[in-house]
């Protein structure tokens, strides 16, 4: 797979408060240039939330003509794995975008951060606190109650600074001891209320490998990362809001160049789950087939499904950037790649449950080639040759022996149009000894192909088929939405019991027009009247393509022309 499609060279961020900020910035000559940033914690793979944020800062950056870094948050080894960081990388390139030089870790400024850390003691500004956990969590009060000051509080600068060299030389157990900030026990805002620093975690590092057996908290490492980038306008998501006043508390007390930081609302969308916990639960249960499932809304599955990076990108920048939280509807995404792939996929032919059709009075062994246009508005995207012969195959769902009022397609003793060839005409139907339709009989009027004497007689309806001896015998996979309500993560139930069961229909035998044969992995295609399908870049084979179905069709060629 290559990394990268498309380099972008803008994203246009038009019209959202951020940006309005930056301009202000740039014209009071407050910052010559930006630097953004985008900060994921490699303990998961990016999902499409994360796509709003890069596209965001990646965007700015590019509008503005400063540079965006990608800054891997790696402050709990615990939790994560270099395999998540290369996937980081890959799907950041993928939509498009380039850090160049400006690849950076956190975990890279751990000594710094300790530095730092030590200055804070000495300015009796943090302390070595022994209480457990628990009982920090119980000291720290509620939104309406002080909270209470630790009995360790008040330990001498001595004291701390002994303490805290010992925690990070190695002496205390895991969770034993804590380096808290000493700010305000009764701060109506919760997140001051002496917040962790340091922890002790006796795990080996997969960036720093094992020279640390403490590690800063978030809150600690974040701002005083971004000062050390010279990240001028540090963006992320409403809920560090309360977090805003601790980032400017460290760099104040630190004495060091501090970013200013925006947030912005992050992105919910319907029918899916964005928790990377619940998604790594739906890989570890095997609800899914792994992180890049098509049916994951993480970019590797999205990439799996057939999005588009275009398709992503237009979607962020449909969507916006604002400042209330607000759900937007999976229709959305969907509209963006069918609008791309509309423009852009070239049509084929595919029957995904045949039926069989004979032609009697087309010659056995011949073969008749139709020439049909790979894209209809596009004539740059060429043509191709289509084989016809005697027996064809057409969509089961494409006869009907008793048609319903306003089913113009096949039906006994009734016209339509094969696309691309000739008019048919059913005479039989061949049921085998339950009643099963197997077979469907018809003749063809000669004088009804492209250029004949009949070419323009209109019938009601149109269908697709492919050549049976032709065909390309293929496994196209039918995914849907993985949840079949909007919401799953409300109402108190297990977000789990709303999986959609039907969110994955395996057709192991679906007929496809020949040249698809050499179609490669991820190439994208209109499946005339049955939706947007593109090449599994996982499972597919050379010369044997599984297709998965992208998104449905808007339906209008189908719902106008042959229903
Ligand atoms: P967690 O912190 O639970 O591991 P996270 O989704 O916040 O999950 P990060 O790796 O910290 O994961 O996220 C990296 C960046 O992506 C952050 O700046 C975060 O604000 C942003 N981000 C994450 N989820 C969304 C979302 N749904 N919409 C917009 N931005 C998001
Ligand atoms: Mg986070």
């Amino acid at each position: 797979m290559s990394t990268s499609e498309t380099d972008i060279t803008k994203q246009t961020t038009t019209g959202n408060f951020i940006r309005t900020i930056i301009e202000d910035d740039l014209q009071s000559g407050r910052h010559s240039t930006i630097v953004t940033r985008f900060p994921p914690e490699p303990n998961g793979y990016l999902h499409i939330g994360h796509a709003k944020s890069i596209c965001l800062n990646f965007g700015l950056a590019l509008d503005f003509g400063g540079c965006c870094h990608l800054r891997f948050d790696d402050t709990n080894p615990a939790r994560e794995e270099i395999e998540y960081a290369e996937s980081i990388k890959e799907s950041v390139n993928w939509l498009g975008f380039q850090w160049g030089e400006h690849l950076y870790y956190a975990s890279d400024y751990f000594e710094q951060l300790y530095q730092w850390a030590e200055q804070l003691i000495l300015q009796g500004d943090a302390y070595v606190d022994d209480l457990t956990a628990e009982e920090i969590r119980a000291h720290r009060g509620t939104l309406t109650e002080p909270g209470t000051e630790s009995p360790y509080r008040n330990r001498t600068v001595e004291e701390n600074l002994d303490l805290f060299r010992r925690m990070r030389s190695g002496e205390f157990a895991d969770g034993a001891r804590v380096l808290r900030a000493k700010i305000d026990m009764a701060s109506p805002n919760l997140n001051l209320r002496d917040p962790v620093m340091y922890r002790i975690l006796h795990a080996p590092h997969p960036h720093a490998g094992d020279s640390w057996c403490i590690y800063p908290m978030y809150d600690y490492a974040h701002g005083q990362s971004d000062s050390i980038e010279g990240i001028t306008h540090s963006v992320c998501t409403l809920e560090f809001e309360s977090h805003r006043p601790l980032y400017e508390w460290f760099l104040d007390r630190l004495g060091i160049y501090r970013p200013r930081q925006y947030e912005f609302a992050r992105l919910n969308l319907t029918y899916t789950v964005m928790s990377k916990r619940k998604l790594l639960q739906l890989v570890q249960d095997g609800d899914v087939a792994g992180w890049d499932d098509p049916r994951m809304p993480t970019l590797v599955g999205l990439r799996r499904r057939g999005y588009t990076p275009g398709s992503i990108r237009a979607f962020c920048e449909r969507i916006g950037v604002g400042k209330s939280d607000s759900w937007i509807d999976m229709g959305i995404l969907e509209e963006c790649v069918r609008d791309d792939l509309n423009a852009n996929a070239p049509r084929a032919m595919g029957v995904l449950r045949p039926l069989k059709l004979v032609i009697e009075n087309f010659p056995e062994g011949e073969v008749e080639m139709f020439t049909a246009a790979n894209h209809p508005q596009r004539p740059e995207l060429g043509s191709r040759q289509i084989p016809f012969s005697r027996e064809l195959y057409i969509e089961q769902d494409d006869f009907m022996e008793t048609p319903v009022k306003g089913f113009h397609r096949m039906v006994p003793g009734q016209e339509v149009r094969l696309r691309y060839a000739y008019i048919v005409k059913c005479t039989e139907v061949v049921k085998d000894g339950d009643g099963t339709v197997v077979e469907v009989r018809c003749t063809y009027d000669p004088d009804t192909r492209t250029g004949g004497p009949a070419a323009g007689r209109k019938v009601k309806g149109t269908i697709h088929w492919v050549s049976a001896r032709h065909a390309l015998t293929a496994e196209v996979r039918l995914y849907d939405r993985l949840f079949s309500v909007s919401n799953p993560d409300k109402g108190g139930q297990d977000y789990k019991s709303f999986i959609n069961p039907h969110a994955l229909e395996v057709l192991p035998s679906a007929r496809l027009e020949p040249s698809l044969a050499d179609a490669e992995g991820e190439s994208r295609f209109q499946f005339e009247r049955q939706g947007y399908f593109t090449v599994d870049c996982r499972d597919s084979h050379p010369g044997a393509p599984i297709f998965n179905r992208t998104v449905t069709l808007r339906d209008s060629w189908s719902k106008e022309q042959t229903a």
